[in-house]
């Protein structure tokens, strides 16, 4: 008399394989009958990986067209907005400690231009106390009140927009 052999498998082994047997292995979409399982897509049908992978890119491609669409009607609300100023920041990298650690920026550009693209505000503002190194000679306390020399002497003072 022989006895059978268990199976080396263990019992989660044994269930799991239970569990991809009864998963679909039709596409919805095309009809494949595929090796492994299908991938429930984000719609709840079953697909093969190709036509899963096609339906995640044109998931993607109208995310990203209704993005493009806020982005666009965003951007027109802004231009249409009579008081638009576009800030430009750029930070001049404070110079590392002895140690070699990075300090915070020693200074700031500060450029702003109308929504016609003329020039509203160029500074260069000090981040760090006058003894630290690294900002540029130029640049200024951010307390002090003097009128900028960038700024075109036919442009109206705007309050709240303009600092001085
Ligand atoms: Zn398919």
């Amino acid at each position: 008399m022989r006895e059978s052999v268990p199976s080396p498998a263990t019992a989660a082994q044994l269930a799991a394989a239970a569990a991809r047997r009864s998963k679909p292995h039709t596409c919805k979409d095309c009809g494949a009958h595929p090796e492994t399982p299908c991938i429930q897509a984000s719609d709840g049908r079953h697909l093969c990986a190709a036509c899963a992978y096609i339906h995640r890119l044109r998931t993607r491609q109208q995310e990203a067209a209704a993005a493009s669409r806020q982005a666009a009607e965003q951007a027109a609300r802004l231009l249409a907005d009579e008081h638009l100023l576009v800030l430009a920041v750029d930070y001049t990298p404070g110079e590392p400690t002895a140690s070699g650690n990075p300090r915070p920026p020693a200074a700031a550009r500060i450029t702003a231009i109308d929504r016609d693209g003329t020039p509203v505000c160029d500074r260069t503002l000090r981040l760090t106390g006058p003894r630290t190194p690294g900002a540029p000679a130029h640049a200024t306390d951010p307390a002090e009140t003097t009128a900028d020399p960038h700024r075109p002497a036919h442009r109206p003072h705007r309050p709240g927009l303009d600092r001085e």
